[in-house]
Formats: structure tokens, C-alpha cells, sequence
């Protein structure tokens, strides 16, 4: 998205001599090119992004050669990989624009529980290949996100409380950095660097493999339970996920129930409590776990679906949101939970508002997220227990820029806590950042981004400025 003020313009990238040095193997699409529009296409809808230039890279080598030319020239390199930055900094205006998607190898040492990925591989193919040997490492609950920006936000999904964030299981990558340098990165090689690239985002250069630690998960018991939205039903489901042991996780959407064909029909529309649970622990003891969610759910009338089963891991990550032509705005917040007065204040406010489609998402954490401490990587909301999301949809961006005022107050009414996860902001301003990054972090942050991209040439993300 353009800026609304008017900074210096950026020194341009250099088309021509990208070609150069790329050669054949790897086209550079500009502006003018054929297939310009798919090649800067994105996954969230209404967001028009205009680089350079798109260049997507078969290997490390072509991404070294890209990065020098970039470093040459003074101009900014966005990095894409899964497409799913709600805001589009994957292919910010007039940069480069590194497109990782063919970068998704995936090398298992199934003895070492270890695996090397391809910084552009998905979460889901990903979970689907480690899946296959009983294997999984935490991302989110959607399989078409990127593991790269995922990873380097932090990441939280369905494993979080009983195997902590995606970034507790990074052990290692290999990176290219402003300079066009190949890094490799672990916890005894350059670890200031390896301590930024967890929960520090796309800040510090491109990041082409991952090295990962895989945990023994198969089938799980997962799905949605829905029920009726009261203020009692949506406190006491959040209270139930914050209790449950840390082999189960729950994401939880506060909704109009959309018309799925899944949902009876009498309910589309009326508010629901979407539970999306993985209990990953022990299977003979899931029904004991999730009895207090189905309690809740028999108080407030009975499930009005009840779709948890015992199933393949990595099934829980297909489906989700498809991109398209609606567009959201939104607003991220941190809470400790999320009282009946909260609640029902948020039902009132779903109820009364027009948007087409609107939401709440409240994350419940703790667990193994709040065993590592705040200091121990670029990710310091250990304490948070609970990552909330509300959002509000439109045909069109005007149409979802008139509801802005309307999350941002939902969002400060429902926050219990200072910060932010930075993969939910949906801006890449200072304010943001340093939502994201408080105190010490941002201070060591900077320090790090000074010494690895001194002139902020990896600066579509939500960015820190070089010390
Ligand atoms: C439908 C949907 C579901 C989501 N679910 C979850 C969830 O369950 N849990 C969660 O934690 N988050 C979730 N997110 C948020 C998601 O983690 C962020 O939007 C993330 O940035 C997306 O990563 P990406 O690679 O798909 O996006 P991209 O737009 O490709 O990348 C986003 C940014 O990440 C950086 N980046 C990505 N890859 C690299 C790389 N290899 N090297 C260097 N920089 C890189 C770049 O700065 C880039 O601008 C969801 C988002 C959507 C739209």
C-alpha cells in the first residue's frame, strides 16, 4: 500500500542487470512483462502491490546473485513466500520482490527428529510430508501459510500449548543476508543473528532453508465444536481452553455463524462459538480433556455441531480462508482472558454492526508458549495468555476502511495487556513494531539489524530500523 506522506524515492531496482546476472534459468518480470499481474499477485484480497521487479529464485545461488544486484544498486529486496502477509509487505512498492515459492524442499533425518525446509515451502505440504513418518513441527491452523514468514514471526497454531511456538522447534537457517553473504545460523553460529530471526520477521535477510525439530504427533483428536454465543458460553469456553491440560489447544471464533453446509441452516447468521481444538496428548484420554468444552456447550443448549475426531495431524491444517476479492480490516490484541462483561460486550458489537462478514478470534496460550523465557528469542509476549484478533469484512477496501474505527475500538476494549504479535498487525509502521518488540528487545533488535542490513534493505516487514 502506498504511503501517505512522500518519502525520497528509493534508488530503483535494475532490471537489466538483474537479468544479467540471473540469466535464463530465472526470469525477472517487471512491470511491462506478461504475467506481471500473477507474478505480484498475493494472498489477501483488495491489496494491490506494485515492485520492480519479481524475480523467483530456483536455489540459494540465484538468491545470492538477485541480493548482490540489489546491494549494487541501493535498492530494496521484499521477500514472498507463502503470500499470506495480510497487508501485502511480501511485494512492497517499487522493491525487489524475492518470490521463495519454488524453494520447498523438505529433507528429513527421521532418527535425528530433524528436517531441513525450503524457505517458500507451505506449512501444510510440509506437515503433510513430516506427517506421513508420524512427525509434525507447530505452525499455525492454516496449511497454505508460509513457513517463513510464520516461522519468523513466531508462530502460533494448534500444537502451541503442548509444543510451544513454531520458533521453540527452529534449531538453525541458513540466510542471505543485505551484503549477499550465505550465513548459517544456529545457537553456537552467529546467535544474535539466530535470536532475531525468532520472532524478529523477515528483518534480517532471506531466509533460504530452515532446520527444524520434529515431535512425534500422528492422530490427534481435533475438529470444530460449535454452540450457541451467550456471555457466559463465550467466557466459559475461553476459561475452559486457559484450564485444559497443555496437550490441548484452542482457537476459538466468536461469529455469525457463516452458511456452511456443515451448520444447520436455522443457525446461519445467529452469533457462535466456533472451538477449533487439537488435543494431541494421549488419545485415551481426549474425551476426559474436552469434557469441559462439551459441558459448556450442554449449558448453553448443546453443541449445534460437534465435529471433533480422532484424525491425522496434518488434515487439521487443510481448508481455511480462500483469497479473493473481499477484503478485512482488523486489529490484533493481547489479553490475560476474556471475562462475561468483555463478552458480552463483544457479542453486542457483533450483533450491532453491518459489516458482511465479522469476527473475534481469541487464541488461548500459556503452556509450553509461557515455559521459554521472554528474553530467550525476538518473540517477548511469553506471558500473554491469550492472542485476540477482530476483524471486519467488505467488498471493497473503502468499504473496509469504514469499519477500521469500529475493530479498533472492539480490539482496546477486549485488550488486557501492552504488545502485540507481530504476524497479526496489520501494518508495518513504528507503532506496530514496537508493539511487537518492547524494551529490551527492540533495543537488541536493532542492534542486530544494524550489523546484518545496516541500510535497511529488508524493510517490507514490519521493520526495525538499524540502530
Ligand atoms: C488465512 C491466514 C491464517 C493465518 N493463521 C495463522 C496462524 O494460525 N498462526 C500464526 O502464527 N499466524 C497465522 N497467520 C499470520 C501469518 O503467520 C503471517 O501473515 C505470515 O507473515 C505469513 O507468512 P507467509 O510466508 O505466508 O507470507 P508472506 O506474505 O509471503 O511473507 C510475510 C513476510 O514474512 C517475511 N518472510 C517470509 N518468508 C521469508 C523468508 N524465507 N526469508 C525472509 N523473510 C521472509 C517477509 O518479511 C514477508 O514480508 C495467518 C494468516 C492468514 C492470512
Amino acid at each position: 500500500m502506498s504511503q501517505p506522506s512522500n518519502p525520497p524515492t528509493p534508488p530503483a531496482v535494475p532490471v537489466d542487470a538483474l537479468r544479467t546476472a540471473l540469466g535464463d534459468a530465472t526470469p525477472v518480470v517487471a512491470p511491462d512483462d506478461d504475467g506481471y499481474h500473477a507474478a505480484r499477485a498475493i494472498e489477501p484480497g483488495g491489496v494491490e502491490q506494485r515492485p520492480a521487479a519479481v524475480v523467483r529464485p530456483a536455489d540459494t545461488d540465484a538468491v545470492v546473485r538477485a541480493v548482490r544486484v540489489a546491494r549494487d544498486a541501493g535498492a530494496e529486496v521484499s521477500v514472498r513466500s507463502g503470500g499470506h502477509s495480510v497487508f501485502g509487505l511480501g511485494a512492497a512498492d517499487g522493491a525487489l520482490t524475492l518470490d521463495l515459492r519454488d524453494l520447498d524442499s523438505f529433507e528429513l533425518d527421521v532418527d535425528g527428529r530433524t528436517a531441513w525446509a525450503g524457505g517458500g515451502i507451505t506449512a501444510g505440504a510440509y506437515s503433510r510430508a513430516a506427517g506421513q513418518h508420524g512427525l509434525a513441527t507447530p505452525f499455525g491452523d492454516t496449511g497454505t501459510v508460509g513457513v517463513g514468514g510464520i516461522t519468523l514471526g513466531g508462530g502460533v497454531g494448534l500444537l502451541s500449548r503442548s509444543l510451544g511456538m513454531t520458533i521453540d522447534s527452529l534449531l538453525g537457517a541458513e540466510v542471505v543476508t543485505a551484503d549477499g553473504e550465505v550465513v548459517r545460523t544456529d545457537a553456537d553460529h552467529e546467535p544474535d543473528l539466530f535470536w532475531a530471526l525468532r520472532g524478529g520477521g523477515g528483518n534480517f535477510g532471506v531466509v533460504t532453508r530452515f532446520r527444524f525439530a520434529l515431535h512425534e504427533v500422528s492422530q490427534v483428536v481435533g475438529g470444530v465444536l460449535l454452540l450457541p454465543a451467550t456471555p457466559e458460553s463465550v467466557a466459559r469456553v475461553v476459561a475452559a481452553a486457559q484450564a485444559a491440560p497443555p496437550e490441548l489447544t484452542m482457537v476459538v471464533m466468536v461469529m455469525p455463524a457463516p452458511p456452511m453446509p456443515m451448520i444447520p441452516a436455522e443457525h446461519h447468521g445467529g452469533l457462535v462459538v466456533m472451538a477449533n481444538a487439537c488435543w494431541s496428548g494421549p488419545l485415551d484420554q481426549a474425551d476426559t480433556a474436552l469434557a469441559p468444552l462439551r459441558d459448556v456447550a450442554a449449558r448453553a443448549g448443546g453443541a449445534l455441531l460437534d465435529g471433533l475426531r480422532t484424525a491425522p495431524y496434518p488434515s487439521l491444517l487443510e481448508g481455511g480462508p480462500e483469497g479473493g476479492p473481499l477484503v478485512a480490516t482488523g486489529r490484533t490484541f493481547l489479553a490475560d482472558g476474556l471475562d462475561e462483561a468483555a463478552a458480552a460486550y463483544l457479542l453486542e458489537q457483533l450483533e450491532g454492526s453491518d459489516a458482511l462478514m465479522r469476527a473475534a478470534q481469541l487464541r488461548v496460550l500459556g503452556g509450553a508458549v509461557s515455559d521459554v523465557p521472554a528474553d530467550a528469542t525476538a518473540y517477548a509476549h511469553r506471558g500473554a495468555r491469550l492472542v485476540g484478533n477482530v476483524a471486519a469484512v467488505a467488498r471493497d477496501a473503502a468499504g473496509a476502511a469504514g469499519y477500521t474505527p469500529w475493530v479498533e475500538a472492539l480490539a482496546d476494549r477486549l485488550r488486557g495487556a501492552e504488545g502485540a504479535y507481530v504476524n497479526f498487525s496489520l501494518d508495518g509502521g513504528l507503532d506496530a513494531a514496537r508493539a511487537a518488540y518492547p524494551g529490551a528487545t527492540w533495543e537488541r533488535l536493532r542492534d542486530v539489524k544494524r550489523r546484518y542490513d545496516p541500510q535497511n534493505r529488508f524493510r517490507g516487514n514490519v521493520n526495525v530500523p538499524p540502530a
